[in-house]
């Protein structure tokens, strides 16, 4: 059989991480086993339709380079890929359910349900409208063909009709068996009363029609599950395999990480940004090679202790045994430490190829670029990192009055001279520091100091790249500039 697996988000707002996580566990299960990944469109929930977001969801996916082989913007031969277009669709196959008797129609107004809902809890039970009661409810079970035919003008819902008593057992792939009684479940609505079909309807004849082998999708849906075994058990169908992932936990590991705990921390949640209050990881400077391959460590692991994955590596080495059945915790250190050695993998070429380098660097004379990046590419964990990497090219840093204190009693006017002597003499800045190591030898003066002095000249601080690498983007005048300019700072305060 071959390998089809979708993505079935819903166009409700942005895709949370948590989505794309479904995405990329699907992507990868379905190229592991030469197969097709799909992404399917479940809007059949109106009220819930949030303009934009099935555009989100197509961009999301392209910057995460989970390209879907079969959708709604690249079609396929089991389309339509968007829930509204296949009402048709669900029509028949709801009459069939019907003509069979696992189906019926339900007529009842709220305010009947509402009733028998309340005498139940007074009396402290819960209320389920099935295999109990449904005979005392105004239904096609109990009312004459030809009233039936009257009611199906007006408004009406169409029920799954379950049986009680039966234990309900279905496979999870990550879980294993899982058990219900059906006499837990109430009749669960298939068709609501504005002719739309309920997410379990839907998703299961999607999901046949469109002969998916694995259904992978969040843990949240694992409650589903004993109803869509119930779904394809009355139209007498095999049912695919099931995969739930494991919830995506806040950092603290305490319950299930939400776009309010990015808000606080300071942590994107969506993939790219979604208006102007939610910004991406796009956005918050990390490589899609970063941001899927931390997603990729959120539930699976590889049984070694690699870590860092490429995209190619990820699909060769996913696989169901890796998956865990706890709760991921979400650590933004982390993300940004795996997309840290997925800068670090790129060459500088790479990188300043790439839009948000191109944007970071508009400031600074494209003739340094290349340089720049070499050196600092392995300092930076996001891209974003790179405007306060970059301070000190275009304008010398304010210097840090701490270090100046530190060193104002050990001679930096005098040091400073010195290299400033070198540095004028110096025809090539590559042989720099080969003249000033033994300068400093010569003259007892400690390396170590000489560096920081050096350093607090070109930068103002302590902290920073590789010093020569520092004086060769900044440039000889530049730097005997700014050396220039410390000596004098140095002589007032002292
Ligand atoms: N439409 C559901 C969602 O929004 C998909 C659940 C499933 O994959 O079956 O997540």
């Amino acid at each position: 059989m071959k390998t089809r697996v979708r993505f079935a988000p819903s166009p409700t707002g942005a895709l949370h991480i948590g989505g794309v996580r479904t995405a990329l566990f699907s992507y990868l299960y379905a190229k592991k086993n030469n197969g097709v990944f799909i992404l399917r469109i479940e809007d059949t929930d109106q009220s819930r339709y949030v303009k934009g977001s099935e555009e989100y969801i197509h961009q999301a996916l392209d910057w995460s380079g989970l390209t879907p082989d079969e959708g709604p913007s690249v079609g396929g031969d089991f389309g339509p890929y968007r829930q509204s277009e296949r009402k048709e669709i669900y029509k028949q196959h709801i009459d069939l359910l019907i003509k069979k008797g696992k189906a019926y129609y339900a007529f009842d107004k709220a305010e009947r349900l509402i009733e028998a809902r309340k005498i139940e809890e007074d009396n402290g039970k819960t209320f389920r409208y099935g295999a109990e009661n449904r005979m005392s409810f105004e239904n096609s079970l109990t009312l004459s063909d030809d009233v039936v035919k009257e009611k199906l003008q007006g408004d009406y819902v169409v029920r799954l009709k379950i049986d009680s008593g039966n234990e309900i057992s279905v496979f999870d792939e990550i879980r294993g068996n899982i058990l219900l009684d059906s006499s837990l479940l109430d009749d669960k609505i298939l068709i609501k009363g504005d002719g739309m079909p309920t997410y379990h309807f839907a998703s299961v004849v999607d999901d046949k029609l469109m002969e998916i082998s694995c259904v992978i999708r969040g843990e949240e849906w694992l409650p589903s599950l004993p109803i869509h075994k119930l779904i394809y058990d009355a139209f007498e169908w095999d049912t695919p395999k099931f995969m739930h992932l494991p919830l995506i936990l806040k950092p603290s590991g305490k319950g299930k990480l939400s776009k309010r705990d990015g808000d606080k921390d300071g942590f994107p949640v969506f993939p790219i940004s979604w208006g102007k209050s939610s910004v991406g990881f796009r956005e918050s400077g990390f490589l899609t090679e970063g941001f899927i391959n931390y997603l990729a460590l959120l539930g699976w692991n590889s049984g070694t202790e690699q870590e860092v994955f490429s995209f190619e590596e990820l699909k060769q080495n996913f696989s169901v045994e890796g998956v865990q059945k706890g709760g991921a915790r979400f650590d933004f250190e982390k993300a940004k430490w795996i997309n840290h050695k997925h800068i670090d993998r790129l060459s500088p070429e790479e990188l300043i190829s790439l839009p948000l380098v191109k944007d970071k660097l508009k400031r600074v004379d494209s003739s340094k670029h290349l340089a720049l990046i070499q050196l600092l590419k392995e300092r930076l964990f996001t891209i974003n990192d790179l405007q306060a990497e970059i301070s000190w090219v275009s304008e010398r840093h304010p210097y840090d009055e701490k270090v100046m204190r530190k060193l104002k009693s050990k001679s930096p006017d005098i040091i400073l001279e010195g290299v400033s002597k070198i540095l004028n003499e110096c025809n090539e800045l590559k042989k720099l520091k080969d003249l000033l190591m033994p300068w400093a030898k010569e003259n007892e003066i400690n390396i170590g100091l000489m560096m920081q002095c050096f350093r607090f000249a070109l930068v103002g601080k302590l902290t920073g790249p590789d010093l020569f690498g520092v004086c060769n983007i900044l440039g000889k005048n530049v730097s005997l500039d700014r050396i220039m300019h410390a000596i004098s700072y140095f002589k007032q305060k002292n």
